[in-house]
């Protein structure tokens, strides 16, 4: 009789995972933000990948389960709130979308128009959770937690130590904040917009989570598991427009060139990426360059781009590789 097989060979979507995740480790581990003396406890040697399809699929390696805060990629996800519930024009009054060329908390504004350059650096980011806050009154944090929880699909966790060192910590971030209601660009104390902002940037995350949260806007906002619609379509599609040519600090533009996939990295070590209509990528390694993102993230970013022709403007893949050469939309079966 023949013996039931007792094991599958893996598909080739791990084994290239596997492979990117030992070409990234060969990178440098670069240093742990410590700015937020919280975040300095982090061990440099985690690093997690995942891969989360629209059809629903997942693939992980590493510590793809080791939570961390997910500090600036909450800007992308409140900017698609504020835009949901205020609208683009009336959003657009408030913060721009134009990449500053500058350090996320520069402490400065667009000369012309007195507002925040992009919603990414820090000065837009208080901005739109001073949006947020004027819009949800004090159920603006649970709003937020909510909504970031449904498109990951699981209640997320909080880190109130994170919270605590960074609430102290602060100063440079309430700086802005008076910079910002000085040019009439926010309009409630610099506290209640900061305890948002502080708050949205707590909320723990694995790379699984980011995986996930990223099927959700490369789904047009539906998150794929669960079948919920988290966001607005419209607002999705400025997100990611923003994410794209703002979403990596200071590399930005290096790397819509590099990798094309929009994209925002976090202080802590997280990388959401969102190839649209296909997968959302979450990376987490918390040694982070000069620019602020993780050097293993960023390196695995690249890796996968190259391996799966995820760049937007890859003309082999003309922006539906991945789909069309591993993935079966009718069965959800990776094909590879
Ligand atoms: N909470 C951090 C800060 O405002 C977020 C920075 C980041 O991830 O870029 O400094």
């Amino acid at each position: 009789m023949a013996e039931s097989p007792t094991h599958t060979d893996p598909q080739p979507i791990d084994a290239i995972l596997s492979d990117v995740y030992r070409q990234s480790l060969a990178a440098d581990v670069g240093s742990v933000a410590d700015y937020i003396p919280e975040l300095s406890k982090a061990d440099p040697a985690n690093m997690g990948i995942a891969i989360a399809t629209v059809g629903g699929q997942l693939h992980t390696i590493g510590d793809a389960e080791t939570l961390f805060t997910i500090q600036s990629i909450s800007k992308a996800l409140t900017f698609c709130l504020a835009l949901e519930r205020l609208g683009r024009d009336a959003v657009s009054q408030r913060v721009g979308v134009e990449p500053s060329g500058d350090p996320f908390n520069a402490i400065e504004l667009h000369p012309a128009t007195r507002r925040p350059y992009n919603p990414m650096v820090n000065a837009g980011a208080i901005t739109v959770a001073g949006i947020l806050r004027d819009a949800f009154g004090a159920d603006a944090f649970e709003i937020v937690h909510q909504r970031f929880s449904m498109a990951a699909g699981r209640t997320l966790s909080f880190n109130e130590a994170v919270f605590k060192s960074e609430e102290e910590t602060g100063h440079r971030n309430r700086g802005i904040a008076h910079l910002l209601i000085g040019a009439g660009a926010l309009e409630l104390p610099a506290d209640t917009a900061l305890d948002l902002y502080f708050r949205q940037c707590s909320i723990e995350v694995t790379a699984i989570d980011l995986a996930r949260i990223g099927a959700t806007l490369a789904n047009m906002g539906e998150n794929p598991v669960t079948g919920k619609q988290v966001f607005d379509v419209t607002a999705v599609r400025d997100t990611l427009a923003v994410m794209f040519t703002c979403g990596m600090y200071d590399y930005s533009g290096n790397w819509a060139y590099d990798v094309g996939v929009p994209a925002k990295s976090g202080v802590g070590g997280g990388i959401m990426g969102v190839v649209s209509r296909q997968l959302g990528i979450g990376s987490y390694a918390p040694g982070l360059d000069p620019n602020g993102n993780s050097v293993r993230g960023v390196a695995t970013f690249r890796a996968l781009s190259d391996e799966l022709g995820l760049h937007a403007f890859d003309p082999t893949n003309a922006g539906s590789g991945f789909i069309r050469t591993f993935f079966d939309r009718n069965t959800g079966d990776v094909r590879l």
